[in-house]
Order: C-alpha cells, then structure tokens, then sequence
C-alpha cells in the first residue's frame, strides 16, 4: 500500500484516535451545509444533546465545543478553577500529564502524584494525599491513559472521593477526562458522582476529530460562575445560556455526524458497545501476549493495548505494518517511543481484527519472532465474539 494519494483510504486505523468513521459518519460528513441559525440545525443540535447525555449517562447538560479534547480540558480548567485554587493530578502518562501543563498555563496551584506508565492512581492513595494536604478544591483525572492503555477504578475512586468530602466538609470538584471511555468502556458520570466530564468526538463516536464535550453537575455549575480566570470562546456560561443555539458558528459538519453516528451507537446498546470494544481489545491482547510481549497497564482499558516490545524495534514493526499491511498503529509517546506497541479496536468488526492478527503475524516472523496465528486463531475467535455487532 502505497502511503500517499487515493491509496490512503486503504489504509485502516487501528489507532486509539482517530478511528475509522462510522458509516453514519461519512454519509453525515457528504451532505450539503445548513446554516446554523435554523430549525432543522437547531433539531440536530438538541438531537446531539440527548444523545450526549445518555452517552455520559448523566441528567446534566452536555455541552459541545468547536475544539479537539484538549479544548474541553482547557474549559474545565478556567471554568472551574482560579488563582488561589489548588488541585491534585496524578500523573502516569501524556494526556494525565496534560492536566498539569493546562493547570500550569493558567497559574493553577497544582499538587502532583507521580506514577510509573501503567500505574494508575488507587483510591486509598488519593484520599491519604487529599487528607495530608488538606485545601484541595478538585481532582483531575484521565479515566483511560490511552499513552499506556491504564485504566483507573474510577467507580471506586468516585465513592472514596465522596467520602472525603463528608469527612472533611470541603467540596473537592472531580474532573474527569473520559475521552477515550465514553462510548468504549463502562463510565457512568452521575452514579459515580464525576462533577466534570469531558469527550471527544474522534474516539468512541467513531467520528473525525474536531468536537469536545464537556458536562457539569451542580457544583461544578456554581463554581462556573465564580471563577476569576480571564476566558471568552470557552466560556461555557455562553454555550449553557443556550443550548439549542451555539454562541459562535458551530462545526455543522461533525455536529451532524456526531449527532448521526450515536444515533447508532445508541440504537446498538452503550452496554453491547462497551462489550464490542473490549472484545476487540481483548484480541488484540492475545495477540501482543502470544507475540511475548509484557503488558504496560496493570488494569487494562477497552479503547487501547500497549505493550512492551522488548528487544524488537516498535517502530519498525509499525513501519512494516503500514507499508505493507495497510494498517496503522500508534507509537509509544515521548521517552516510550520504540519501546511500545499500542494498538486500538474501537469499532473494529470480526473482518477487520482477523486481518490485523494475519498482518500482526506476518510483521511478527518478519521481524524474526515466532508467530502462529493458527495455533491461537480458535481461542482469538472465541474472545472477539462480542465484536461481532460492528459488521
Ligand atoms: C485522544 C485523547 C485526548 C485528545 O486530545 P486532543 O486534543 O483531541 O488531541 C485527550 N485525552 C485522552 C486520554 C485521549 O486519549
């Protein structure tokens, strides 16, 4: 496969975003422009919004931005909090990482936990560092770490943080970045007490890159209107005044196939979704264990695999894989990089992971490890039965 011109559409993502479109998606993406001031785009847009809503299952408001992830984190951020805050990250990987620089830009005092890769922050910990510190107004947190395919037990650090709060009469706010969990893995914002949400649209919503969302309960909404920090387009009191009409011209397009491809995911079950995905990633799993690589994360997400490949070049395999296999997988981050394989199959059907394990296969003896898809490809079937709803 060459990597240029129309031969690019040969090519298959099997990145932890952006992902393959869905084909709701695409056919959204064809149709012709709307102008945002009318009925029909104010339909979509409360469309959207519902929608949204039952994908965070929450009974608050969702609202979109015309931004990638990073975007909605930023507006958490100077929505939320202000000089003279504080706030605790733990830090085990890039996107973590990226809650401390936002905090950092906007003079945020910022308490770091610091976790190896794969690591991810246990509720004990947090409670015992909340309780040393004592003047902590919020918790950041990355529900998936897609750098290193962690997951943290966001459901029992919810319920912990709760308890802290009863115990210590303070309201500590808890942000979470579920980017790569909504519509992939179980998240439940209102059962598990989440003050903040946050998503894009070019992961779980099978859709281009270019939307974030983000969600307040009803502490987080009254802090929105005290905080100090200076803010214009990500001023969110503007969005929620509003929520049928966008405050500045929204990105029809995405609105449309967002709106377009839940309609689906939905219409599918979040549960069957959530399944599907980690099905697929449970393939991928066997695949890298039966290639003898080592897991990077203790508690392994749905949306991403990561794994340590040892000896071999991770890039090299990478390389070969898109060359010669049309498939794309993504690179370790940072100081990671070379040494880990990551692979996504959100929204990946049977089809499509069996010709990744035949070309996994073929990279593998090409890089000179053994590799016999043969050997596994009943127990590979078997694990990615659940996969079988995206065909
Ligand atoms: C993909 C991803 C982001 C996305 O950031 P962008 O601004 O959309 O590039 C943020 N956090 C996590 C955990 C992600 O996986």
């Amino acid at each position: 496969v060459e990597l240029d011109g129309g031969s690019l559409e040969a090519l298959s993502l099997f990145t932890p975003g952006p992902v393959d479109l869905s084909f709701a998606a695409r056919r959204a993406l064809g149709r012709p422009m709307i102008h945002h001031r009318s009925e029909p785009f104010e339909m979509v847009m409360k469309n959207l919004g519902a929608s949204l809503k039952a994908a965070f299952m929450t009974t608050d408001s969702v609202v979109t931005l015309a931004s990638s992830g990073t975007g909605a984190m930023e507006a958490a951020v100077v929505n939320l909090f202000g000089p003279g805050d504080r706030v605790l990250v733990p830090v085990s990987g890039k996107f973590s990482h990226r809650w401390f620089d936002i905090c950092r830009a906007f003079e945020i005092d910022t308490c770091v936990m610091e976790l190896a890769p794969g690591d991810a922050p246990e509720p004990d910990d947090l409670i015992a560092l909340i309780e040393r510190e004592g003047d902590i107004d919020g918790v950041l947190l990355t529900h998936c770490e897609t750098s290193t395919g962690s997951l943290l037990d966001l459901e029992a650090i919810g319920r912990a943080l709760t308890d802290v709060e009863t115990r210590l009469g303070n309201r500590i706010l808890t942000c979470v970045d579920c980017i790569t969990t909504l519509c992939i893995d179980e998240f439940r914002k209102d059962e598990w007490a989440i003050d903040c949400a946050i998503g894009a649209s070019q992961k779980g919503l099978l859709c281009p890159p270019g939307l974030g969302f983000i969600s307040l309960g009803g502490e987080a909404l009254k802090r929105l209107r005290s905080s100090a920090v200076p803010r214009y387009y990500f001023d969110l009191r503007r969005y929620l005044d509003d929520l049928s009409q966008a405050p500045f011209t929204p990105a029809v397009s995405l609105v449309r196939a967002a709106a377009e491809s839940l309609d689906i995911i939905l219409g599918l079950g979040l549960e069957r979704v959530w399944r599907a995905n980690r099905s697929g990633a449970a393939a991928l799993r066997l695949l890298c264990e039966t290639a003898g690589f080592e897991p990077v994360a203790r508690r392994q997400a749905g949306a991403v695999v990561a794994f340590w490949v040892g000896d071999v070049d991770a890039d090299a395999m990478a390389d070969i894989l898109a060359q010669e296999h049309g498939i794309v997988v993504a690179h370790g981050q940072g100081e990671l990089r070379g040494k880990l394989l990551r692979a996504s199959a959100i929204g990946k059907s049977h089809r499509e992971i069996l010709r990744f394990a035949e070309a996994f296969e073929a990279t593998m003896n090409k890089v000179g490890l053994p590799f016999v898809l043969k050997d596994i490809r009943c127990e590979l079937e078997r694990i990615m039965e659940d996969s079988a709803i995206w065909e």
